[in-house]
């Protein structure tokens, strides 16, 4: 079958190895400290891999990105030309981030930061919940996160509003296009949802502008990437109470520095990016059909355009 080289600082590669044998028994799974020649690698299944990592990889036939988001992989200067890459596309990892966006838009529609914050200081600060359907959320990025996010979302019964490159078509959800529709759906939306993938064109696209046509007292939530936002806008318009509340993932630069004020924001929920991960025992079946497939000369499952850069 051939060999395969494995980098991540976050995955276990034991649990990776095995989970990749159970389906290709005959492939050689290898971390990347145990590649004695480069050229004998066949395939990759990395996790931001250091520059120069694929330079010496002259056999490599497939590139498996070790997530869903491929913005630093495709912007690296080492591919090797022409070889295939593929995403995590994983019904459990969308589970999971599905999961964590309806908390983190339930946390918002039900205000529990308001309670957490009454409670600090001992007050029985009743507040009448406001209806779900009242309350309209508008979730930025309709790919295999998010709009299995979006689906769930509007099954609690919130009014959700989608945005997306190409327009999407969605049982229950009003689905936008395009740049021209952006601020259309930004100004309906109580809670806003990052969801998008980072590319050339979406890099730094919720700007000061964009986030002041939110409505004021907004609640934001970023689940993709910190350089799709000018965090040092969210920042100010949630001190000044344009942006209500903030549950921040992704951040411009990860860890997020110690004395970024976000930290000490109380209007802010800070998690360190680990809305989703890719989980082994479901993610590899696709991986191994993926490889087969290469193997054959196949089409290839779940592989994205480097030059629209996802
Ligand atoms: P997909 O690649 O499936 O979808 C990306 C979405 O972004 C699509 O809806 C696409 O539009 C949209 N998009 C891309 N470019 C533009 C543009 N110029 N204008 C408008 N919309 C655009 O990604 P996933 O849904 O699988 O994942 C989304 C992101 O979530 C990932 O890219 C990654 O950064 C992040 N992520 C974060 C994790 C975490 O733990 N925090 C874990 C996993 C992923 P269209 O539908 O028209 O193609």
């Amino acid at each position: 079958m051939g060999a395969l080289v494995f980098f991540s600082d976050f995955d276990d590669f034991g649990t990776w190895k095995q989970a990749l044998q159970s389906h290709l028994p005959t492939l050689r799974v290898l971390h990347w400290k145990e590649v004695d020649d480069p050229k004998s690698i066949d395939f990759a299944l990395v996790w931001k891999p250091p520059e120069g990592f694929f330079r010496e990889m002259t056999q490599i036939k497939l590139i498996v990105n070790l997530g869903a988001g491929v913005d630093t992989l495709v912007s690296r200067t080492d591919l090797p030309e022409g070889v295939p890459i593929t995403r995590i596309s994983d019904p459990q990892m969308a589970r999971m981030m599905a999961g964590f966006v309806l908390f983190a838009t339930l946390r918002h529609a039900r205000e529990i930061p308001f309670f957490e914050q009454a409670q600090r200081s001992g007050q029985w600060a009743y507040r009448h919940p406001r209806n779900l359907e009242d309350i309209r959320v508008a979730v930025l990025g309709l790919g295999e996160l998010g709009s299995r996010a979006a689906n769930e979302l509007q099954r609690q019964g919130l009014t959700v509003l989608g945005w997306s490159r190409n327009l999407r078509k969605i049982e229950g959800i009003q689905c936008y296009a395009g740049i021209e529709t952006l601020d259309t759906v930004l100004s309906q939306a109580d809670i806003v949802v990052v969801m998008l993938a980072l590319t050339p064109k979406t890099r730094g696209l919720l700007n000061r502008e964009r986030l002041l046509r939110l409505p004021q007292g907004a609640a934001f939530i970023n689940v993709a990437r910190g350089a799709l936002v000018d965090q040092a806008a969210l920042t100010e318009l949630l001190d000044s109470g344009h942006i209500g509340s903030a549950t921040l993932d992704a951040f411009e630069h990860e860890p997020l520095p110690k004395d970024d004020p976000l930290w000490r924001m109380p209007n802010v929920l800070i998690t360190p990016h680990l809305a989703s991960v890719a989980i082994p025992a479901s993610a590899a079946r696709q991986i191994a059909e993926n490889l087969v497939r290469v193997a054959n000369g196949e089409t290839l499952a779940s592989q994205i355009d480097p030059a629209l850069g996802y």
